[in-house]
């Protein structure tokens, strides 16, 4: 029977229909513009339905936040989509954000059974269509108030790991204030990625919604400087820290304080929570010159050359040591971009930066790189051929070559560990040295992805909640020694 319903299949995903590449670098809108409900419903009807054995994973086991996949598709093969966001909400904060950013690829599609001789069944897709379906057609069910537990929890930081603390301690019925630093919540996903690839409306909507549940949100709000952790902690039971890897990386090389080089995190910043692409309907000043060089090759160095683009330059460049294959960008950001136009110059590092009489950058110097022997990320390592430097032309240059944890709060706190790498150390709960002081997302484990965010912060929640009701007990000192180094 399975193996008649497995040659059943269809081969491919249901295409996803998209605004063309000619039309969009001159527009900020979405690029995959949804699927329709028969089309979903055609999608979901590619799942099997596995049953679980343990001889193999399938797509829960990929998913951090452990959503029921099997049983939310089913309800869209039947048609009941309310019954499947029913599903999908008993773990999942932020289900819209998920269905476009979410890394499914090597998420829950990654496990897909129907993915090892054909395309994965859409998850990512269909989780998507659900959300954008529960918030267009007003169909979110009632949130009933929890019983109060009289408990009170401080989340610091208001990006995926602390709305997903925040959303699940709420629905347990503790009382939690989230103190988020700029004016609105969401972290990266309001200030780093492009309206083009998650519009902010969606963002705000699930925040809303994370409201809905009693979580209150001050924003405007530095901890480190209004108030500190310790400050925190005499007024809550509990505090969780999730305040990301906002830090940018510097090549600090010869020449980097020129004008017209700016981080990734800066550029990002202005066109997407100042609304740049706005100007001057908006007061944020962006200037981008005719060519336009990304230096990296991740996510965020895609969304960069992207954003270029639709700014108006004529060409845009991305730099990156490595070669096609080792781009730790999604693919399908890779073929977005590609698709648009931003040229790639693999296999090339910069060496300095070269500017004019104005102080302004003119010029970057590059090498040619090949690769070794993989290194300690298990990727071929890039090695300079010498005499290879070769010069580009460029008006603006950004760096898109990582970030660090933000410091702010580890510094304010004396007591807090934190590794060599400035991540704050926890347990594999998600506690901190200090107790009742948790921490979890970017700020622990470094600059990562929405869902493992996401994951930390359910696993918090739940220790959170432990600690809170049953369990105050704390791990001894030397369990951090060891997380720290
Ligand atoms: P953040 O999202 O960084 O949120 C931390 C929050 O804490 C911020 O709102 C910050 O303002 C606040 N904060 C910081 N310090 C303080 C303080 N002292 N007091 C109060 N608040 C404070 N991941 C994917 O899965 N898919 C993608 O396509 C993807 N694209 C990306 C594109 C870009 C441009 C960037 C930068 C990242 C991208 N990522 C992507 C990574 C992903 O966004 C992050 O891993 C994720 O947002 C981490 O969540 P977080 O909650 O730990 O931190
Ligand atoms: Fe897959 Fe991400 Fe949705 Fe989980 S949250 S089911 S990993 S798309
Ligand atoms: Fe469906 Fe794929 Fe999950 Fe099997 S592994 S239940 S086919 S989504």
């Amino acid at each position: 029977m399975a193996e008649e319903k497995k040659s059943r299949i269809v081969p491919k995903k249901y295409p996803m229909p998209e605004q063309n590449p000619e039309e969009r670098v001159k527009n900020f809108d979405e690029v995959p513009i949804g699927q329709d409900a028969e089309t979903i419903i055609l999608e979901a009807k590619r799942c099997l339905q596995c049953k679980e054995s343990p001889k193999r994973k399938l797509c829960k086991e990929g998913c951090p936040v452990e959503i029921d996949i099997p049983a939310f598709i089913k309800q869209v093969q039947e048609g009941d989509f309310a019954e499947a966001m029913r599903i999908i909400r008993k773990k999942q904060n932020l289900p819209a954000v998920c269905g476009r950013v979410c890394p499914y690829e090597n998420q829950c599609e990654g496990n897909c059974v129907v993915g090892k001789k054909n395309e994965p069944v859409g998850i990512g897709r269909i989780e998507r269509f659900l959300a954008d379906w529960e918030r267009n057609e007003q169909k979110h069910g009632k949130v009933e108030p929890p019983t109060s537990t009289g408990k009170k929890v401080a989340v610091v930081g208001g990006g995926p790991a602390g709305l997903t603390v925040a959303g699940d301690l709420a629905k347990l019925g503790h009382k939690v204030t989230v103190f988020e630093a700029l004016q609105y919540s969401g972290g990266v996903l309001v200030y780093g990625i492009p309206e083009f690839r998650l519009p902010k409306a969606i963002v705000k909507a699930e925040v809303d919604y994370i409201k809905k549940s009693g979580v209150e949100i001050k924003n405007d709000y530095v901890i480190g400087k209004v108030e500190t952790v310790d400050d925190l902690l005499e007024k809550y039971d509990a505090v969780f820290v999730g305040t990301g890897a906002g830090l940018p990386n510097w090549t600090n090389l010869e020449g980097e304080n020129l004008n017209g080089i700016l981080s990734a995190n800066e550029f990002l910043t202005r066109v997407n929570l100042m609304k740049a692409f706005n100007f001057p309907d908006y007061d944020t000043p962006i200037r981008v010159g005719k060519r336009v060089v990304t230096l990296g090759g991740g996510n965020v160095a895609m969304d960069c050359a992207r954003t270029a683009l639709r700014l108006g330059a004529e060409e845009s460049i991305i730099l990156y040591r490595r070669s096609d294959v080792e781009l730790p960008a999604r693919r399908e950001e890779i073929h977005h971009a590609k698709e648009e136009g931003v040229r790639f110059e693999l296999l090339a590092a910069p060496v300095r930066y070269i500017g004019d009489e104005d102080g302004n950058v003119k010029q970057i110097e590059a090498v040619r790189m090949k690769l070794g022997e993989p290194d300690a990320s298990g990727r071929r390592r890039p090695i300079k051929i010498e005499g290879s430097n070769f010069i580009l032309d460029c008006q603006t240059v950004l760096v898109a070559i990582g970030q660090s944890p933000n410091p702010l709060v580890p510094m304010t706190t004396p007591s807090l560990k934190t590794t060599k790498w400035g991540t704050i150390a926890v347990d594999a709960e998600g506690r901190t040295s200090k107790k009742g002081v948790f921490a979890g997302g970017d700020i622990s484990t470094g600059a990562a992805t929405v869902i493992l965010a996401m994951g930390d912060g359910k696993r918090a929640a739940k220790t959170m909640h432990k600690y809170l009701m049953e369990d105050p007990s704390w791990p001894d000192a030397e369990v951090f020694e060891k997380a720290a180094c």
